[in-house]
């Protein structure tokens, strides 16, 4: 090999050298990495709504030692507890030898992702047939949402207290739904709508049904079956949708993307891609010098408010319980504590680089993303990071040789987005964002690359152990 130049020794010095790093990945570690993305696939199936991941992620967590906070408990170092809020938000702890004022390395990451809610009174037949009005949640392309299998999940709250849970659609030889478009026949005029008025919000109707109730007269027969079927099923009456969280969520189950199989296409990467990986961290944490904590949140998706959003004060209470029970500050603890407030950043897609300025772009397969500052107009509704303690977690990263980059979310000006990143920082304590980049985000169908994935989790240990 030819000896470098002066000039060639100099720039590795001083520039900014970013490579793929899958370029250096030998096969037992690609299968290491495929070991854990079997996992993930596993958890993003078992959990499509905020309530069903919660779930995952205790059933994973308790097997791992974790138990219900208990606040009589006197807990010790190296004890484990997850702190349920409503079955929506958990936080899980591993007290560390160190009191909490000395601070907690506290990971956050959104177990909600964009859907399609049904409203409070969602049944209707319209030309003889059924079906269910929706007001979608989160930020997405409409048009994206139709013409595809969607499932069903959530709950019915009935007035006796009890709670039915509905899943319907996830497995073989379930009925699925669908909203229906327009033919391109018949789209001349839908043609002349922009895109994001291509579907509109009161367009997306969901497809439920078309049988009659039989040996009868009368209107509103087919919905009138659909209601005889839910209420065999479910014991429900049409009043009860008035207090039901149904939400619903395309029906694919994720799977690797690629002939070389190196990437997952599914629903609800962002942000399960981040919260997999803190929770696999903190399952592994043991006896670590600082307490440990891995929220995984409700809400990320419509502005983190709300009592199961991380614009409450669900995650100062949990700091605050332990410190008191240690008999230290809590505002001290919270000061002192470090986060990642880990969610997804646009990766840069070939097709559509001009959104991206391509030094400040996340890549596939550059490991996990650091995102200083998210917001809009000016870093308008975010939480810019110091640079004190970007250069901490970057040389946290550098010496235990994680792979990772830098992005922003898009050019200036064209757009931006939020995290619970602020949420965070406006309790005292010092938080960056840092995720996976991902494509298609917010689409029925997203994609992240397995080895950032990986690397993600690789930092989440890193930062709690
Ligand atoms: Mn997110
Ligand atoms: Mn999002």
């Amino acid at each position: 090999m030819a000896e470098k130049s002066k000039a060639e020794l100099l720039k590795e010095k001083l520039f900014i050298n970013r490579e793929n790093g899958l370029k250096k990945v030998e096969d037992p570690v690609w299968q290491k990495i495929n070991d854990f993305c079997e996992g993930y696939k596993k958890f993003l199936a078992d959990g499509k709504t905020e309530r069903e991941a919660a779930l995952a992620a205790i059933a994973i967590a308790e097997k791992a030692g974790f138990t219900p906070w208990c606040p009589d408990k006197a807990y010790k170092a190296g004890d484990k507890y997850y702190v349920n809020n409503r079955g929506k938000t958990v936080a899980f702890v591993v007290v560390g030898r160190e009191k909490v004022d000395k601070g907690a390395r506290i990971t956050a990451a959104h177990i909600d992702s964009p859907r399609i809610d049904l409203k409070p009174n969602p049944l209707y037949e319209d030309t003889e047939l059924a079906l269910f009005k929706t007001h979608y949640y989160g930020g997405i392309k409409k048009y994206q949402w139709t013409a595809i299998p969607l499932a069903l999940h959530g709950v019915f709250a009935k007035k006796d207290g009890s709670v039915v849970k509905v899943n319907i659609g996830e497995d073989e030889g379930d009925p699925k739904f669908v909203i229906t478009d327009l033919l391109p026949h018949l789209a001349q005029e839908q043609y002349k709508r922009t895109l994001n008025e291509g579907v509109k919000g009161e367009e997306l109707n969901i497809l439920i049904g078309s049988r009659p109730f039989k040996d009868d007269k009368g209107s509103e027969l087919v919905k009138l079956n659909i209601m005889a079927i839910l209420n065999e099923k479910y014991g429900v009456t049409e009043e009860d949708f008035l207090s039901a969280e149904l939400e619903c969520v395309p029906a694919f189950k994720p799977c690797d993307i690629g002939l070389d199989r190196s990437l997952i296409g599914a629903y609800g990467h962002d942000d399960r891609v981040c919260a997999y990986p803190a929770l696999m961290a903190i399952t592994e944490v043991e006896n670590p010098e600082r307490t440990a904590v891995a929220i995984l949140t409700d809400k990320e998706e419509i502005g983190s408010d709300g009592n199961t959003g991380l614009n409450s004060d669900f995650l100062k209470y949990v700091i605050r319980d332990l410190a008191e029970l240690q008999g230290v500050d809590y505002t001290q603890a919270l000061r002192a504590s470090k986060c990642l407030s880990a969610d997804v950043n646009a990766g840069l897609d070939p097709t559509f680089k001009d959104v991206m300025e391509a030094k400040n772009a996340s890549k596939l397969n550059y490991g996990a993303v650091i995102t200083k500052y998210t917001g809009s107009r000016g870093k308008a509704g975010t939480s810019d990071a110091s640079a004190e303690y970007v250069a901490y977690v970057r040389n946290m990263l550098d010496a235990a040789g994680i792979a990772w980059q830098t992005g922003e979310l898009g050019r200036v000006d064209l757009g931006g987005g939020g995290t619970v990143a602020m949420y965070i920082a406006n309790l005292g304590v010092d938080v960056v964002d840092l995720g996976v980049p991902v494509l298609s985000m917010h689409a029925p169908f997203e994609v992240v690359a397995k080895f950032d994935v990986y690397e993600t989790y690789r930092t989440m240990l890193e930062f709690c152990k």
